[in-house]
């Protein structure tokens, strides 16, 4: 028998080194008992929660707990269906009318993760004789899709339009449909997509634009509608895709447009129509935190002001820190043993981050990838700094 497991020896080598240097498997934390949104209970320690996707602390909303509990009760656990067959309940609709009114948009359509809703819009939206032009640090639901779709896969240097303008002119007599896809904020590295600068792009060249922001709804914008509404371009982009499963603290994926032919995808987009829809107590705890995010702008505020106390004290520490101030902080260090062994330290001085190690970060750089919520307390936040700065010193750094 050939050894099915034989292509993951390289795989195995690097776990065995990151055992060596690691007491724990970093990619194996167990949560025992969320506390509160920035507390968690980890090896029996209350532990405070500087890794989540849980920017606006909705993740324990009471009005989403309150709306999920009375919805399990009328209606069930699941919708054991898909949204082409039995999966569409009443519930889905009202779903995607209200995003569609937060995003000012005519259509939505909601999937069962925003993983689905990236691999399901862009695969229906770019067919073999189409050209995706990708950011190159794009999420890995953004390239899945792009070879589901059988499209031509262009990447572009990381958040720069003149080369994404570059390239889209190498193919200017392509009959093709052509589809940029940016992120409003990058999750790993807390980038900001310029997509002022992106829009003008994809006007001259005659191009569509997707927009992932996933990490930027609920946190940018007047409204939280993300980088499209903070630099004012919405008009120019096509479609925003998103996920429920950060700032609104449930799980889920949506889609949103205003061009009518989006509606086709709920007959021929496979991540949409064969797997299960979301089951109807997610539906309504998401439409609960929906409206908690929009009666409480004052969230993104805080978030933004906690943003900046965590990113200046990084840099304070003398870190090499993300240069964008957003939710999501890296810190950049230097070698993968150093990354693992600050990482572990960190969790014993009660502090959670999540540790990035190439290949799946930008530039092969090891990470310590942080990430404020609006329900951090100055205090809390100084705490981890506390604890950043502790550990720098002990390693020499
Ligand atoms: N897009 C981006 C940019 C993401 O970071 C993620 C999740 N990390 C997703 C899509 C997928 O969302 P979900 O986890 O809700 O499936």
């Amino acid at each position: 028998m050939t050894d099915i497991f034989a292509k993951y020896a390289g795989l195995a080598a690097s776990f065995d080194t990151v055992g060596r240097i690691s007491p724990r498997n970093p990619f194996g934390v167990v949560i025992e008992r969320p506390l509160s949104a920035t507390v968690g209970l980890i090896e029996g320690r209350e532990t405070l929660l500087f890794g989540t996707n849980n920017y606006l602390g909705l993740s324990q909303s009471t009005a989403a707990a309150d709306a999920a509990i009375a919805t399990v009760r009328k209606e069930g656990v699941g919708t054991t269906g898909s949204r082409i067959a039995n999966g569409t309940y009443a519930l889905h609709r009202e779903l995607e009318r209200r995003l569609a009114e937060t995003f000012q948009r005519e259509h939505c359509l909601v999937f069962s993760t925003g993983y689905q809703a990236n691999l399901g819009a862009i695969s229906a939206l770019a067919g073999k004789d189409d050209i995706l032009f990708l950011d190159a640090d794009s999420h890995a639901s953004i390239y899945d899709g792009s070879r589901l779709s059988a499209a031509q896969v262009i990447r572009f240097r990381h958040n720069d339009p003149d080369d994404l303008s570059r390239r889209l002119a190498r193919v200017k007599d392509h009959p093709g449909a052509k589809l940029v896809v940016v992120e409003g904020i990058y999750s790993m590295t807390g980038n900001v997509a310029p997509m002022r600068e992106f829009a003008d792009v994809k006007k001259e060249h005659g191009a569509w634009l997707l927009a992932d922001e996933a990490h930027s709804f609920g946190v940018l914008g007047a409204h939280g509608r993300g980088a499209a509404e903070l630099f004012d371009c919405e008009a120019d982009v096509d479609f925003v895709v998103g996920t429920f499963s950060k700032s609104l603290g449930t799980v889920g994926g949506y889609c949103v447009s205003n061009h009518p032919g989006i509606e086709l995808i709920r007959l021929c987009s496979r991540p949409y129509m064969f797997t299960a829809s979301l089951p109807p107590e997610i539906i309504a705890a998401t439409l609960a935190s929906l409206t908690e995010m929009e009666a409480r702008p004052e969230l993104r505020t805080t978030l933004m002001e906690n943003a900046h106390h965590l990113n200046h004290g990084l840099h304070a520490l003398g870190l090499r820190a993300s240069p964008h101030v957003s939710p999501v902080v890296a810190v950049t260090l230097g070698a993968v043993d150093q990354a693992i062994r600050f990482w572990n330290r960190l969790l014993e001085c009660g502090v959670y981050v999540n540790l990035s190690l190439p290949p799946a970060t930008p530039d092969d750089n090891p990470l310590l990838r942080c990430s404020v919520m609006a329900a951090h307390t100055p205090a809390e936040i100084d705490r981890a700094l506390d604890a950043f700065g502790k550990v720098a010193q002990e390693l020499g750094l």
